[in-house]
């Protein structure tokens, strides 16, 4: 059986299942030895990895965007991967955490991927409702490339009701800030 659905992805339209509200509680770190496989389902595509224990599919991308976690796997290969599981209200929140392979990490939750630098772990607000690109603010595309890590503050999607929760941990990349305060000092001329 799968355990769950996960959640929590980086840049906007990506961040809407986190509606799924989050009852804070520590995530428990798990670990598979697997190949990955892909498995595409509504706008959804999941990377599905499991043992003879357990299956987990994690949300990879959603519809046609870019995924949230720049790695690619090979469906040939087997990686050892590390799951947080973290005890949602309906459903439990999978998010990956790490992939290794022939003992290199290729991907750590905690490690900026442009940056290569530990990321700080920080407690920032939810903002709910529909949140239109600004004028004068950079690009999704821009932001993945230069600074994914910026923000201090998580999109909660549209649905608001009274039980939201206010605050959510989020990994903040100290270059990311820099990255993007110079981008708004010195804003690229646009055509
Ligand atoms: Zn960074």
């Amino acid at each position: 059986m799968w355990s769950g659905v996960l959640v929590s992805l980086s840049l906007s339209a990506a961040e809407t299942p986190k509606q799924a509200a989050i009852i804070a509680s520590k995530p428990t770190l798990v670990s598979i030895v697997a190949k990955p496989k892909f498995e595409s389902r509504d706008q959804f595509t999941y990377l599905v990895i499991g043992d003879t224990n357990r299956n987990y599919e994690i949300v990879w991308s959603v519809s046609t965007n870019a995924p949230h976690v720049q790695i690619s796997l090979d469906t040939n290969r087997v990686y050892t991967f590390t799951v947080a599981q973290t005890s949602g209200r309906n459903i439990d929140i999978l998010e990956l955490h790490s992939v290794v392979s022939d003992d290199q990490a290729i991907y750590d939750i905690e490690v900026c991927e442009v940056h290569k630098t530990k990321m700080a772990h920080k407690e920032v607000p939810i903002i709910y409702g529909l949140v239109k690109q600004p004028v004068g603010e950079p690009s999704i595309d821009i932001q993945r490339k230069s600074f994914p890590h910026h923000r201090e503050y998580s999109l909660g999607g549209c649905v608001i009701t009274d039980d939201n929760p206010k605050t959510e941990k989020r990994y903040v990349c100290s270059e990311c800030k820099n990255a993007y305060a110079n981008w708004k000092m010195f804003p690229p001329i646009s055509k």
